[in-house]
């Protein structure tokens, strides 16, 4: 869907259509430079590195396989916690496989540190994190992200697989939500 068709509910546009084709484009052309002759498994964070994970996937030249995780981090409130609860696990075995775990966004970053730190444990050759967006808070924590595509403002955005209570996920670029939508 086209952003202008939400424009009455999005405060600000911080990456259009355009700039994640041309963004994915050149993260594509790394990993097939960085994995040329390696066995690649693509593990995609359901549900919202769905979008990024197959424009990813299609622009890279090297074969790769994908396989799909979703995890639910635990705690009280709305702090993440780090601990995390595998909700649909990997159909893959990742020993002595190179994975590239794709996500959507990272905000605090335990959730993923927890995930490469799992992966790692089932004897992968080498884990890294491609992230299509990255918030500011995620410079505190100690996580291996290989590639990046785009630094953003601490604010709330949906768009490309980004939700709102499962709304906005098939916008084609990534917008700020407006505050009068959450109440
Ligand atoms: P963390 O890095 O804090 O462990 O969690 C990252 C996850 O929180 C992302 O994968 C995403 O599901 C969700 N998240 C973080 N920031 C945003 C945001 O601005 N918008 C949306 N829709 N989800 C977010
Ligand atoms: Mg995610
Ligand atoms: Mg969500």
């Amino acid at each position: 869907m086209d952003l202008s068709k939400v424009s009455d509910q999005i405060t600000k546009v911080l990456v259009t259509e355009e700039q994640i084709n041309e963004k994915v484009a050149e993260l594509a052309a790394e990993l097939d430079k960085k994995y040329a002759d390696k066995d690649v498994l693509l593990v995609g964070v359901l549900k919202g590195a769905v979008m990024f994970m197959a424009d990813l996937s299609r622009a890279m030249q090297i074969p790769v396989q994908m396989d799909w995780m979703a995890v639910s981090s635990y705690g009280s409130g709305t702090v993440s916690s780090g601990v995390v609860r595998i909700l649909k696990d990997l159909d893959a075995d990742v020993l002595g496989r190179h994975v590239v775990i794709v996500e959507d966004i990272i905000d605090s970053g335990l959730t993923l540190s927890w995930l490469v730190g799992n992966l790692e444990a089932r004897g992968a050759a080498s884990v890294e994190v491609v992230a299509l967006l990255r918030k500011p808070a995620a410079a505190k924590v100690e996580v291996n992200v290989g590639l990046v595509g785009f630094d953003i403002p601490n604010e709330f955005v949906v768009g490309y697989g980004l939700d709102y209570a499962e709304r906005y996920r098939t916008l084609k670029g990534v917008a700020v939500l407006s505050p009068a939508v959450y109440s």
